[in-house]
């Protein structure tokens, strides 16, 4: 019998384990800053040349190590962070894996040069692709500094990929921004072929968050603060005067470490849904503090994807404590409490004007005489096919409840155009886009009606497969009931097909395949019960946008005030579901330097 399997010699399974966590220079640095920090330094500095891919130079100044514990540092496995096995469940650290410093040493020239406080010299270990070549004392400040020369030097292949040094340049910076968010007590200097590129002084999250993100930021930054039994979220996130057109500056962190993570990510976004337009992104500094057992970071060599346990209670808890800051939209001019929604006695005048708003959306045309309403379903008087122009399609003829707001309390000023309301607040000019406003009010009330289950089902007349994924029909057999809930009939259809036989009503001449595909690739991403909730969100602004009257109309004083009043009435008022504002102010001074009175 010939014996096939050998153990790999250590160099080799080094370069295999470099292979999963030194990707481009970028990733040295992650290791080299999380084990600086771990290490209780306050200073580091990062020096690069050629983009790191020539030189990579980490000066720390804190607590270093003797002689032994260096020459073992760069053996694989060998971590001072955890001993036994019940310490993975605790980690307090960045690092526990014990298998950085062998893997960079073994894809690099490398240096690590360290002093323990108070040893009277330093120890300096030079190593050649994973080897050893020389080891001897040296003369320098407490601390640690680790050279990384010509990164790949051994490994062609992956030297190959490796891009421009502007791009590896970019990278660089990228990870010490992040990592220096989530340290602001710690100060970080970065400099490039000698040039400055980043210099961070010790500081607060705010003004740390705003040298990172733009000094321009600070005024749109908002506080966050949200703490229960099981998580603590605390940071900083934007109004929607500071979007970014990706995700560059949603920085996410669990326990201190920088993660990466659909669904912290998918918990963000919806708490902006109806603040910011989609395809723009806020500017998010968010520290989710969990149990550690509650998080399991040992998910991926270079720790950026996380597990949780309860990841839906975790996601839950992310979206309510942005929406709580976001629901009292702070960046009004004059702050105002978050809106009321009337209780009790005057939940029923609410619920009529949710009637009006159901009817409202209705008043589109009338769908094709060759879906007929099949017998078992009545159709409601309200829902008769004809069209109808209502002057404002949310507002009741009842009478308001008196509620006061921001936008009550302005004085009318008049129209502008048919299209915007001019009104008067102090010294302020307050322009209102009327459609942006209704479609909001719009949005909100429609909200409530499927709360209340008074969601109405049309069936098809001719009924549509739709082709998914495998997983995507398991997802559409596991929430087939909450869809039912929303008028969505659906059965499988053999193999990766299904049937769709009934839809909401409101969206069935609105192409309800494509959206039921929509509705359950992202139920399928998500996989938690929440996101159903947050599905049907923007299933509700689609329907809201397409309900309100589009271009000039003529209001009477009296709608306008309705509808002021119905603003103050709704979550978010300061913007429409797409995120375009409701509102803007001209101040009397901005006037008068138009007018050059002062
Ligand atoms: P890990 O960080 O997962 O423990 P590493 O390979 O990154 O594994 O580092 C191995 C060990 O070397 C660490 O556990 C730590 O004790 C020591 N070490 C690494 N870098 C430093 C540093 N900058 N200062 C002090 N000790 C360090
Ligand atoms: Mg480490």
């Amino acid at each position: 019998m010939s014996q096939r399997i050998t153990i790999l010699p250590e160099t080799l399974t080094n370069k295999i384990a470099a292979g999963e966590v030194v990707e481009r220079p970028a990733s040295v640095i992650k290791e080299l800053i999380e084990n600086s920090l771990d290490a209780g330094a306050t200073d580091i500095s990062v020096e690069i040349a050629g983009g790191g891919r020539r030189r990579i130079r980490i000066t720390d100044n804190g607590h270093g190590m003797s002689r032994e514990d260096a020459l073992l540092s760069l053996e694989r496995h060998a971590t001072s962070k955890i001993r036994v096995d019940s310490d993975l469940d605790t980690i307090q650290t960045l690092g526990f894996r014990g298998e950085a410093l062998p893997s960079i040493a073994s894809v690099s020239r490398f240096s690590l040069a360290t002093r323990e406080t108070g040893a009277p010299e330093g120890t300096e270990i030079t190593v050649e692709g994973g080897r050893v070549r020389d080891v001897r004392a040296c003369g320098m400040a407490a601390g640690t500094v680790i050279t990384v020369e010509q990164i790949f030097f051994n490994l062609p292949a992956r030297l190959k990929f490796m891009k421009s040094a502007e791009t590896e340049t970019g990278h660089v910076a990228d990870v010490i921004a992040r990592m220096s968010v989530s340290r602001p007590d710690v100060a970080f200097l970065c400099t490039s072929d000698e040039r400055e590129l980043l210099r961070l002084q010790r500081s607060d999250l705010q003004r740390r968050l705003a040298q990172v993100v733009g000094r321009e930021s600070s005024p749109h930054l908002y506080r966050l603060h949200g703490k229960d039994d099981y998580a603590a979220i605390t940071g900083f996130i934007s109004g929607p005067a500071l979007v970014r057109s990706g995700t560059q500056a949603i920085y996410t962190y669990i326990n201190g470490r920088f993660i990466r993570d659909k669904v912290v990510q998918h918990a963000v976004m919806q708490a902006y849904r109806g603040v910011i337009d989609r395809g723009r992104y806020p500017v998010v500094a968010l520290f989710i503090e969990l149990p550690p057992g509650e998080v399991d970071v040992n998910v991926h060599p270079t720790k950026h994807e996380v597990r949780f346990r309860r990841q839906s209670v975790v996601h839950d808890a992310i979206q309510s404590a942005l929406e709580e800051v976001l629901r009292s939209s702070p960046w009004l001019p004059e702050a105002h409490s978050a809106p009321t929604i009337p209780s009790g006695a005057t939940g029923q005048v609410y619920r009529e004007r949710i009637a009006a708003a159901a009817q409202a959306s209705l008043s589109l045309p009338p769908r094709p005489q060759y879906r007929p309403q099949p017998a078992d379903q009545p159709v409601p008087a309200s829902t008769s096919p004809t069209v109808r122009e209502p002057a404002c399609p949310f507002v009741p003829e009842e009478p308001q409840p008196e509620s006061s707001g921001y936008f009550s309390a302005l004085s009318i000023i008049g129209q502008f155009h048919s299209e915007y309301i001019l009104c008067q607040s102090g010294s302020d000019l307050v322009i209102i886009d009327q459609h942006a406003a209704s479609e909001r009010v719009a949005y909100q009330l429609l909200k409530q009606q499927c709360r209340s289950g008074s969601v109405e089902s049309q069936r098809l007349l001719f009924p549509e497969t739709v082709e998914l994924s495998f997983s995507e029909v398991a997802t559409a057999a596991r929430f087939n009931e909450a869809l039912a809930g929303i008028g969505f009939e659906l059965e499988p259809f053999g193999g990766a097909t299904v049937m769709l036989s009934a839809v909401p009503r409101l969206v069935a001449e609105k192409e309800p395949a494509l959206l039921i595909r929509d509705i359950l690739a992202e139920l399928d991403q998500i996989g938690t019960s929440s996101a159903f909730n947050d599905v049907l969100e923007s299933l509700l602004s689609r329907i809201a946008c397409h309900s309100v009257i589009r271009g000039a109309h003529p209001l009477e004083s009296r709608q306008i005030s309705q509808l002021l009043q119905s603003m103050d009435q709704t979550d978010f008022a300061a913007s429409c579901p797409h995120g375009r504002p409701v509102s803007h102010v001209i101040t009397l001074a901005e006037l008068q330097k138009i007018f050059k009175r002062t």
